[in-house]
């Protein structure tokens, strides 16, 4: 039998490794999920199969639905609901935990990956408080693209594997019906995590979480005294490190809780998020947050808030020195990361003095001329040294022409003093700025299609999604703003 052979598995045959579930309570509790009545797979990722070596084949086969639905364990898993607390738009809720998802399980891929399945919409646990446990089709979908979407970008995120539907009724702010994605992540660990033990006064549960979390996710860290501060060094540089690619693409993710960020710094729980479109430094993309507290301008003051509540969970673990100095990682990992994804977009090979004026100033004439954040980003790659066509598409996002004018003189000033080649700065600033991005309508048209039965409407979205880089001709009504006639789009916390 060749390698390829025995590498791809049916859904059965899954290669699972449910050390998370071999905590035991109270990290979670044994559930199973509730079926999905009359399920329908709208939609299977062969990429997301890939990584757990499943055969794409499988997603025909009726066994296959019968497990995503729910109606079917998956031989080899074990499903728990994990506990976790956390910080809601900065108030502590002692006790959430998986209230409508379930950890299936993780499988550890042929490269020795560990994936957790995490069975999302799949109906009441222990820690439902009261909600129906599921999840709608368009917050379903809305996740599944997302997912993909950053991933094709290059930044941390969960995946998806398949979107399941049903006819099963969901009420929201109006009845829709009810799917489950299948999301995955080398771990569903959050700060949360962390802080219901620490509430709860309960350092043994503590230690061993966060000894467990290093032992699988942060191997390097093992054995060392100081593991637990440089635990949360680690997670402050790599949450630093997220902020700066979710601001450099313009994204706002809606709901910063701390039970929304993952221990490993990767993008966690799709709700009301958005790619920005006109550029408001104070964009707010959820209407349940009107206070903006999680608005585009505050989501890297936000990831650090978040690293702080993870630094007073851990605080029971370490002198308080150790704790303050790993805390202080952020700051100066978000200012290296900033500038150097901001050098990068602006097509600088070089760090000089002046150049953050320069951002500054684009910036402010971006806001007063609420420029498209992407098309802005992208045209600015077109412009050449010398040229003066070059620069049309960038300019005719400003009414305020001389401003630009000045402005671009002032970049080609700042390009010449480090002797700019025009064609290696495109490719290079065309590989940093995407032209397509999951705008907030795109998402809508897919949505409705699939809830009138159409599916293939979210696969050319994805294939689109999937190069955000290239040109892709044909596709050009994907980088531009809604259609006319396309009304405003309310996201809320509702999913
Ligand atoms: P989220 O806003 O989706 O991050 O969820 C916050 C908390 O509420 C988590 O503990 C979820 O499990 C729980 N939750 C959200 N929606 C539901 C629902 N429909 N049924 C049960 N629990 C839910
Ligand atoms: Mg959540």
């Amino acid at each position: 039998m060749t390698a390829t052979a025995t590498a791809l598995r049916p859904i059965t045959g899954l290669a699972f490794d449910n050390s998370y579930a071999r905590l035991g309570e109270p990290f979670g509790v044994r559930v199973v999920p509730t079926p999905l009545p009359d399920p329908v797979l709208v939609h299977f990722n062969a990429d997301a199969a890939q990584l757990i070596d499943l055969d794409p084949s499988e997603a025909a086969r009726p066994e296959f639905l019968r497990c995503a639905s729910g109606a079917a364990a998956i031989p080899g898993s074990d499903p728990v609901a994990m506990l976790y607390a956390g910080h809601q738009f900065g108030v502590f809720v002692p006790q959430l935990g998986d209230g409508r998802a379930i950890l299936l399980g993780e499988v550890v891929n042929r490269r020795g990956e560990r994936w957790d399945l995490h069975l999302k919409g799949s109906g009441p646990t222990p820690f439902s408080r009261g909600f129906d446990g599921r999840s709608v089709l368009r917050s379903a979908i809305r996740e599944y693209l997302c997912g993909e979407a950053l991933h094709a970008l290059g930044i941390p995120t969960t995946r998806a594997l398949c979107i399941v539907g049903s006819p099963e009724p969901v009420r929201r702010e109006t009845v829709e019906t009810a799917a489950a994605i299948i999301r995955m992540a080398p771990t569903h660990v959050r700060i949360g995590s962390f802080e219901v033990f620490a509430s709860r006064g309960q350092k043994d549960y503590l230690r061993r979480l966060a000894d467990y979390t290093i032992e699988l996710h942060f191997p390097a860290l093992s054995g060392l005294d100081d593991r637990h501060a440089r635990l949360l060094e680690t997670v402050a540089r790599r949450t630093a490190s997220l902020m700066a690619q979710w601001q450099a693409v313009g994204f706002t993710h809606g709901v910063m809780n701390t039970d929304n960020f993952s221990i490993t710094g990767l993008t966690l729980d799709y709700g009301p998020y958005a790619f920005m479109e006109a550029f408001d430094s104070g964009f707010i993309p959820n209407h349940s947050d009107p206070d903006g507290r999680y608005a585009y301008d505050q989501q890297p003051a936000i990831g650090q808030w978040n690293v702080s509540a993870l630094a007073q969970a851990l605080l029971p673990l370490m002198p308080r020195e150790q704790a303050v100095a790993a805390f202080d990682a952020y700051v100066p990992a978000w200012e290296e990361a900033y500038a150097r994804v901001m050098r990068a977009k602006l097509g600088l090979e070089t760090a000089q003095p002046g150049d953050d004026a320069l951002l500054d100033e684009l910036l402010t004439l971006m806001q007063a001329a609420r420029a498209d954040w992407s098309i802005t980003w992208r045209a600015l790659g077109g412009m050449t040294l010398a040229g003066d066509t070059d620069s049309r598409a960038f300019a005719s996002q400003f009414a305020d022409r001389a401003g630009c004018d000045a402005w671009m003189s002032r970049y080609r000033a700042r390009l010449r003093a480090e002797s700019s080649d025009d064609a290696r700065r495109r490719a290079r600033m065309d590989a940093v700025n995407p032209k397509y991005v999951l705008r907030t309508w795109m998402a809508h048209e897919a949505i409705t299609a699939a809830q009138a039965g159409d599916r293939t409407a979210i696969d050319r979205l994805l294939r689109t999604l999937r190069s955000p880089f290239e040109e892709q001709p044909g596709n050009e009504s994907w980088a531009t703003g809604a259609p006319a006639g396309t009304g405003t789009i309310e996201l809320s916390c509702s999913s």
